[in-house]
């Protein structure tokens, strides 16, 4: 898939757009259950509240519009003093004591966990079932990561860097590998590289999901193509910073901005082109401001 140049400047400066930048299925997907989910709220009981359990997408700009039409963030269910509401379980997904502790607590459950989320638990569950050590390539600290571990129920180890994990200390025999879905192909294929030497018998789940995938591959393209490269995207968005590190390591000056207030002029002296990709989580109105920007210089 080509970028599509979205304008030529004044100064003949080539202005590509990534064809995948922009929300993904899963991020557009909870966004629509969260707008109906206002607009009943509203109709027919204006009083119950709409909780959203951690921020609804790593976007600190979609968060303030939300939280302006009622949509209250909680880190944690116990925040929730009312005594009825409904609790949006993010695209990240949760572990079965959310649902649990919803349930118990008369809250009704909005789950907008995205379906590739939904197939990482379970694959992890199944593996579980079948007596593997399970693997999990991700970060430890990231929400789809920890529902990913809470709904396998068994202990699981999680990897995100080679190089800070002992493998041959911690590998048995049999092994399943799942991953986090935004995480990177590549790496993950040199984790289980890194894994053959010590493991019999080695399943491996690629649970990166193809909207993740889709937009590396064509940040990596698009990188080898530009002089500069601008990754639009929240600064607590994963995937936006995996954008981020694939353009830098094509050797690309790369930029990580939030929005068209932080674009500096000095960025573009002496280049012919610019790439512009996002990550998951931004509105295509987000993604055109900068673009306008630029083509403004
Ligand atoms: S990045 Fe993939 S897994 Fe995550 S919400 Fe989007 S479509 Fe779903």
């Amino acid at each position: 898939m080509l970028p599509r140049p979205l304008n030529k400047g004044r100064y003949s400066l080539d202005i590509l757009g990534a064809k995948t930048a922009g929300f993904c299925f899963g991020v557009r997907r909870a966004l629509e259950l969260v707008q109906g989910a206002l607009q009943t709220t509203t109709q027919h009981n204006p009083k119950i509240p709409l909780y959203s359990l951690g921020p609804l997408i790593h976007n600190p700009r979609v968060v303030k519009e939300l939280a302006e039409k009622g949509v209250k963030v909680v880190s944690a269910i116990d925040e929730i003093s009312a005594a009825s509401g409904k609790i949006v379980i993010r695209s990240h997904g949760a572990g079965p004591s959310i649902y649990q502790t919803a349930a118990r607590r008369g809250l009704e459950i909005i789950d907008a966990t995205c379906p590739f989320v939904k197939n990482v638990q379970q694959l992890g569950s199944f593996l579980a079932q079948e007596g593997y050590q399970i693997i999990i390539f991700g970060e430890k600290d990231h929400a789809e990561v920890k529902g990913v571990l809470e709904a396998i129920g068994v202990p699981a180890l999680v990897v995100n860097n080679l190089q800070d994990t002992d493998l041959a200390s911690q590998i048995t025999a049999k092994v399943g590998i799942i991953s986090q879905t935004t995480q990177e192909t590549s790496r993950l294929s040199q984790l289980v590289a890194a894994i053959i030497p010590y493991a019999k018998e080695l399943r491996v789940f690629n649970t990166i999901c193809s909207a993740t995938s889709e937009r590396q591959r064509e940040t990596a393209e698009l990188s080898r193509r530009v002089d500069l490269m601008i990754v639009v995207g929240g600064r607590n968005s994963a995937n936006t910073s995996r954008l981020v590190e694939i353009s830098r390591n094509h050797g690309t000056n790369t930029y990580q901005v939030e929005s068209a207030t932080e674009i500096n002029p000095d960025w573009f002296h002496k280049i012919n082109s610019v790439g512009i990709t996002a990550g998951a989580s931004t509105p295509d109105e987000q993604i055109a401001e900068i673009v306008a920007k630029i083509s403004a210089l």
